[in-house]
């Protein structure tokens, strides 16, 4: 079997979840706005899954809208935010370590006239809320920070960066599709007007996805059609798939604690071990203030080998990714997330992502480290540098 380490692309469906979904794919085929039984059982499935999804991040079942990725709850938080701006000179403010599901849709309003202020990050790959304070402007309409990244697994301040909005009265979204159901978010406490999760990072299916909206925040449908979705994301429901996102949310939530205290214990295993056995290894961004199970790695002289290594390890029968799954066809490009933690275009090339999930185990981690070792001395020595050995 292969040791699966890339969760941050994607995780393996929870059997429970599946449990949930199946009768939803076959016998209960009806559609939610239909006012017979069959309909009528199809609507509490929908219902349910709101409630449960609500309660992993602490919103209103009422603020749940769902979609069908996180990409589109990405999107509708963004462009329809500017829907509901119309007419109106804004401001938006984003971060230049953002997924390309923030980045594509500022980019797009920024082409189309819209200001947009681009926060840095320091090395540890955390956007400082001193750098939002001085990026506000009175016309600022929308602040897009994400909570955790997908490249360095490292978590934002969320909290003080929406702190900062409310004081100002600007709508804070994050994009919390690696972060929901890893750390604990409430979008109440946290202030936070807008929130982005997925369904497939969460152990639940592909194809759904939540962006929640509290109440009072402006933003139009990018969607024209029936009114589902309280009109902001119109469509029949994709009702199994909605069903899983729900079952898989409440899972998570009630796993949490001892997910995260097992994830952090393989983490910090598998930390030490590279750093001390692997000679040039260094972790990507802040030691501690990142998610469980996530760590990135870069292998100084082996910039250039971080796709040599990903097959390596996948012909021994690992699963790792390279930055980022979406950036993977590109991994001869530097990552834009490493680039603005300061990392010169070469080594921005360079970095090997880890990411556990529910289903990894110490073995996994064990066969990660003899493969990368085996993979990394070969590779080396390919290049004529010692060989270096895990202890
Ligand atoms: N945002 C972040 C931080 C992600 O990591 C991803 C997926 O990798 C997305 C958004 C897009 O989510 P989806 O794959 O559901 O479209």
């Amino acid at each position: 079997m292969q040791a699966y380490l890339d969760d941050a692309a994607s995780t393996r469906l929870d059997p429970r979840v599946l449990d949930e979904m199946l009768p939803l794919l076959s016998a209960e085929w009806g559609n939610p706005s239909s006012l017979h039984t069959r309909g009528r059982s199809a609507r509490e499935a929908v219902e349910r899954a709101r409630e449960r999804t609500a309660r992993l991040v602490g919103a209103e079942p009422s603020e749940v809208v769902f979609t069908a990725s996180g990409t589109e709850a990405d999107n509708l938080a963004i462009l329809g935010t500017a829907a509901a701006l119309e007419g109106t000179p804004w401001h938006l403010v984003t971060s230049a370590i953002e997924h390309p599901a923030v980045l594509e849709p500022c980019r797009f309003l920024e082409r189309r006239g819209v200001p947009v202020t681009w926060l840095p990050c320091g090395p540890d790959g955390r956007v400082a809320p001193e750098a939002l304070r001085a990026a506000l402007r009175p016309e600022t309409r929308l602040v897009s920070v994400m909570a955790a990244n997908n490249v360095t697994g490292v978590v934002q301040p969320v909290r003080e960066l929406a702190a900062i909005c409310t004081e100002r009265g600007v709508p804070f979204h994050t994009d919390a599709v690696q972060a929901a159901g890893k750390v604990p978010l409430d979008v109440l406490a946290d202030g936070v007007s807008l929130l982005s999760l997925s369904a497939h990072k969460i152990h639940g299916p592909k194809g759904a996805a939540a962006l929640v909206v509290r109440k009072g925040t402006p933003l139009a449908p990018l969607l024209f059609g029936g009114g589902q979705e309280g009109g902001l994301r119109p469509s029949t429901e994709d009702v199994p798939a909605i069903a899983g996102l729900g079952k898989a949310a409440e899972i998570a939530a009630l796993e949490m604690r001892d997910e995260a205290v097992r994830q952090v214990a393989l983490r910090e295993a598998l930390v030490e071990r590279v750093l001390a056995g692997i000679p040039g290894a260094s972790l990507l961004g802040d030691r501690w203030r990142r998610l469980p199970g996530h760590a990135g790695f870069l292998f100084e002289g082996l910039e250039g080998a971080a796709p040599a290594l990903l097959l390596a390890l996948d012909e021994a029968g690992v699963a790792v990714s390279t930055g980022s799954a979406c950036s993977a066809r590109h991994a001869d490009r530097p990552s834009h997330v490493l680039e603005a933690m300061g990392f010169d275009p070469v080594r921005a090339r360079g970095a090997l992502r880890v990411s556990m999930g529910r289903f990894t185990t110490r073995p996994d981690v064990e066969r990660l480290l003899t493969a990368l070792s085996e993979a990394a001395a070969r590779l080396r020595a390919g290049a004529g540098l010692a060989r270096p050995l895990i202890r």
